[in-house]
């Protein structure tokens, strides 16, 4: 007779961390929805990054005058076209809106086309 005895694999007792806690309940509630997350798109990046014309010319003053220039960045119906459509930094961007809006008011520019 031969009697194994299996020794049993008791496992180590794990020593319980701090108190335990009572009321640690964190329930946000039943609230389901809430899973849009960003949604598609978005994946498409021009890849070459607009400078500033006006940067690069370095121009320093816009001339309301030279509308010929400044008609480049409206649309054909007069609006302003965008800054991240155009590509100018903040500073001339500014300059620019100031030099269109004159330029209006000296009716070198429409305000709107037809
Ligand atoms: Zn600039």
């Amino acid at each position: 007779m031969t009697d194994t005895t299996a020794p049993a694999p008791t496992t180590a007792p794990a020593p319980a961390p701090g108190p335990p806690s009572q009321g640690g309940q964190q329930q946000g509630g039943p609230s389901g929805g809430s899973r849009r997350r960003g949604g598609g798109g978005g994946r498409f990046r021009r890849p070459r990054r607009k400078v500033c014309a006006f940067c690069v010319d370095k121009v320093k003053e816009i001339d309301y005058k030279a509308y010929t220039r400044l008609r480049k960045y409206t649309t054909e119906r007069g609006k302003m076209v965008p800054r991240r459509t155009s590509g100018n930094c903040a500073k001339h961007q500014r300059m620019l809106t100031r030099a269109i809006k004159r330029a209006r008011h000296m009716a070198l520019l429409a305000f709107v086309a037809e």
